[in-house]
């Protein structure tokens, strides 16, 4: 579908084709593993690329495909690629982009699984990450070498909170032939349009926002069409430029990474991802908007900190006002103390503590005692993990609920 519509339309109307045999107007699930040809000079054709055609789903799927075609809308991209779940998405695109003695330049400040992926998997396979402050541009300019092949950011540090300049990011990456990659899970394609601010390559972790209601696990990777992959840096993807073009970065991905690392999405996943997404655009308004009542009712509390991108006095609040739609729905508070912390958890009555974001439910966590467990007390402060923080992720109850939840679970009135 064109992407002259607007994005609540692409959102609902792209991707789906017409159901030729039945007229069905919600997308099908083809729970097949593989698909059938009467005439063995189709499947050579398709095996050959010469014919468009599905072989094997952990290649490719009609429902995925879907899914893929409408997120790559709402992003405007070149194509994008369905993935198991968010860390398989950003597994496939480091894979495709890295080999063994290069490095990448991250932001200090990343989801959890992503910095274990980084520090355990990539380390032990001879690929280096440089961390840099994700605001601090001079930081990103002294972490260049000749080995660079990425950059990595997320849009919204979790749970720092910090929000990284991404258009000065951008031109930094491109001036030194490396794409600049955006976790853009927690402002989802409603609240960022990435391609706007030169970001090359976009992931999503499709379990949170996207899905809504924290009912299935998925990820997406999307290359926005604006990388020139012949200027790359690294000579796989050259190789790949002569066979593919401009898509050598979405062959080798598909080709070479997801079809050897079988970190596919299952069909029912993309159907429930795919219908998740119809409703996107009304969720993140709710969500910001809760979010951001949320966070002046705990102001008016007696806190140690609140942090939320929409409060003014947040260090980039004008940054994150000309990047994104709305703040997001992330959260975090300093009660004083670890205990504390555990007795304002534990008299919670609506709001879940469970380690996801992203939901249509409020969701807590106690960070330092749960997600950064491993990690020592200097390495927490890095990431912004206090013994006595609280990460909040908002949902889109009605506020007054959320806030009378916590009113009465700060006060134990
Ligand atoms: C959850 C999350 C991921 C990982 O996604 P999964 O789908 O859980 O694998 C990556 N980045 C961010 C910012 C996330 O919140």
């Amino acid at each position: 579908m064109s992407t002259k519509f607007e994005f609540e339309t692409r959102s609902i109307h792209s991707g789906l084709e017409r159901d030729e045999l039945y007229g069905a107007t919600s997308l099908p699930i083809y729970e097949t593993a593989a698909f059938a040809y009467q005439r063995a000079e189709d499947l050579e054709a398709v095996f050959a690329g010469r014919k468009p055609g599905y072989i094997y789903s952990r290649i490719n799927n009609p429902t995925v495909a879907a899914f893929e075609r409408r997120i790559n809308s709402l992003e405007e991209g070149l194509g994008a690629i369905a993935t198991a779940s968010g860390m398989a998405a950003i597994a496939t695109t480091v894979g495709t982009l890295t080999q063994s003695g290069d490095e990448i330049i991250a932001s200090k400040s990343l989801f959890g699984g992503t910095l274990q992926f980084f520090n355990e998997v990539l380390a032990s396979n001879g690929i280096k990450t440089v961390y840099v402050d994700p605001t601090d541009i001079e930081a990103y300019r002294r972490a260049f070498s000749s080995k660079t092949r990425l950059v990595f950011v997320e849009t919204i540090g979790n749970p720092k909170l910090d929000i990284p300049d991404l258009r000065a990011i951008a031109r930094l990456a491109n001036e030194n032939n490396v794409p600049l990659v955006v976790d853009s899970t927690l402002t989802t394609p409603y609240l960022l349009e990435a391609k706007k601010f030169g970001v090359n390559i976009v992931i999503h972790s499709t379990s949170k926002y996207i899905a809504g209601s924290g009912q299935a696990i998925g990820g997406i990777l999307v290359d926005l069409g604006n990388f020139n992959w012949r200027n790359s840096k690294s000579e796989l993807l050259v190789a790949m430029t002569r066979q593919a073009g401009e898509f050598a970065f979405l062959a080798r991905a598909r080709k070479q990474i997801l079809q050897n690392t079988g970190s596919c999405l299952a069909p029912f996943n993309a159907f429930l991802q795919n219908l998740g997404l119809e409703t996107l655009a009304l969720r993140m308004k709710q969500h910001c908007e809760n979010a951001l009542r949320l966070a002046e009712f705990l102001k008016t509390q007696d806190l140690v900190g609140v942090n939320y991108p929409g409060l003014p006095e947040h260090a980039q609040y004008q940054l994150a006002k000309e990047q994104y739609r709305g703040f997001g729905a992330m959260i975090t508070i300093r009660l004083g103390s670890k205990e504390r912390c555990f007795e304002v958890i534990n008299r919670f009555q609506m709001v879940k503590q469970l380690a996801n974001v992203g939901d249509a439910k409020t969701l807590v966590i106690h960070p330092a005692s749960t997600i950064f467990h491993t990690y020592s007390e200097a390495e927490q402060e890095t990431a912004g993990v206090y013994p006595d923080l609280i990460r909040i992720s908002v949902g889109i109850e009605n506020i007054k609920d959320i806030i009378d939840d916590f009113e009465q679970a700060l006060t134990g009135r």
